[in-house]
C-alpha cells in the first residue's frame, strides 16, 4: 500500500510521523473518513469542505487549496487501487516542543490512506445492532465542539469502552443536558409514527455526511423528516431505530437497554431507506479514473 504524506506517495514502511508531531503528543489535528465506491469516492466535495471547517474551528491552516486536497485523495485512491474502499484523509499540527503552544508547529502533516473497514459484523446489518445508553457524557460543545472532527477521540473511546464492557457492539451518548446525541461514530435516527426523527446538531454532534444524505433520500422518497431533541424514553418508544455512517453505512437498531424497539427486528422503514441508499451510493461521486 502506498500512502499518501505531505505531497508524496510513500510505501507503508516509510510513512511515518515524529514523536514530536502535536497530532500524537495532544490529539492535536483533524480528520476525516471517506468512502469509495464502484470507482468513485463518494460525497469527497463535503468530507474535505468539513475537514476546513474542523481545522478552522481549531486554528489550524492547511497548507494546500481544497481542490488540490481532493485530488490528493484521488490519487492516492487512484494509485492503491481503491475502488471500494474507505479513505483517511489526517492533517496534524505537526511537529513542536513538548510544550502545548500549537503555534510552534510549523508544518501540518497531510497523511491519506486508502484502505477498508468493516465496523460491524455482516449480520447484524441483516439482525440489528443491541446498544445501550451510557454515562459518559457527550463533549460540551463549548469544551470540543462535537462537530469538529478532531484527532482527540477520548469522548467517544471513554463511551466505546462502556459499551464492550456491557457486551454491545455500539453506545448512544447523552448530551450535558441529558438528551439523546450520537452513537460513537455514528447518528441515530428514529421512525415514529412513519416520520422519520434526528436530533439537531445542537444537540451536540458530528454533523454526519452519511446523515445529511440519508435526511434528503427520506425527503425525496415522501418521508417527513424532523430535527428534534430527544431522550431516552423516545429511544426507547420509537418504533424504529438505526445508526448512521460513513464507515457503519446504514445499521438497524433493535435493541436499546434492554428495550426492544417496535418488535424486535429490523423495519419496514430502515430496510426502505437502507436499500436506497445502497442504490445511491453506486450512483453519484468523483471519478477516480
Ligand atoms: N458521529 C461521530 C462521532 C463520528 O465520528 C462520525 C463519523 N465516523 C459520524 C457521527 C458519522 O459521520 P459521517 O456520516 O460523516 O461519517
Amino acid at each position: 500500500m502506498k500512502i499518501y504524506l505531505n505531497g508524496k506517495l510513500v510505501p507503508e514502511s516509510a510513512a511515518k510521523v515524529s514523536v514530536f508531531d502535536h497530532g500524537l503528543l495532544y490529539g492535536d489535528g483533524v480528520f476525516e473518513g471517506i468512502r469509495s465506491y464502484s470507482g468513485r469516492v463518494f460525497m469527497l466535495k463535503e468530507h474535505v469542505d468539513r475537514l476546513y471547517r474542523s481545522a478552522k474551528a481549531i486554528a489550524l491552516d492547511i497548507p494546500m487549496t481544497k481542490q488540490a486536497m481532493a485530488t490528493a485523495v484521488i490519487k492516492t485512491c487512484k494509485t492503491n487501487n481503491t475502488t471500494d474502499g474507505y479513505i483517511r484523509l489526517v492533517v496534524t499540527r505537526g511537529v513542536g516542543t513538548l510544550g502545548l503552544n500549537p503555534f510552534n508547529c510549523k508544518t501540518p502533516q497531510i497523511i491519506i490512506i486508502a484502505g477498508n473497514i468493516q465496523l460491524y459484523p455482516e449480520k447484524l446489518y441483516k439482525n440489528g445492532l443491541s446498544i445501550i445508553t451510557v454515562g459518559t457524557v457527550r463533549n460540551h460543545p463549548e469544551a470540543v465542539n462535537p462537530s469538529i472532527k478532531s484527532l482527540n477521540y477520548l469522548n467517544n473511546i471513554l463511551a466505546k469502552i462502556e459499551a464492550i464492557n456491557g457486551n454491545v457492539e455500539e453506545a448512544i451518548m447523552l448530551n450535558h443536558n441529558g438528551y439523546v446525541s450520537e452513537a460513537t461514530g455514528d447518528n441515530i435516527f428514529l421512525v415514529q409514527g412513519g416520520a422519520l426523527v434526528t436530533p439537531p446538531v445542537y444537540a451536540g454532534i458530528l454533523e454526519g455526511i452519511t446523515r445529511d444524505v440519508v435526511m434528503q433520500l427520506a425527503s425525496d422518497a415522501g418521508y417527513e423528516v424532523r430535527e428534534t431533541m430527544m431522550n431516552r424514553y423516545d429511544l426507547y418508544n420509537a418504533d424504529e431505530v438505526f445508526l448512521t455512517g460513513t464507515a457503519a453505512e446504514l445499521i438497524p437498531v433493535v435493541d436499546i437497554d434492554k428495550r426492544a424497539i417496535g418488535n424486535g427486528k429490523p423495519g419496514k422503514v430502515t430496510k426502505d431507506l437502507a436499500a436506497r441508499f445502497k442504490k445511491f451510493v453506486n450512483t453519484v461521486g468523483e471519478p477516480i479514473g
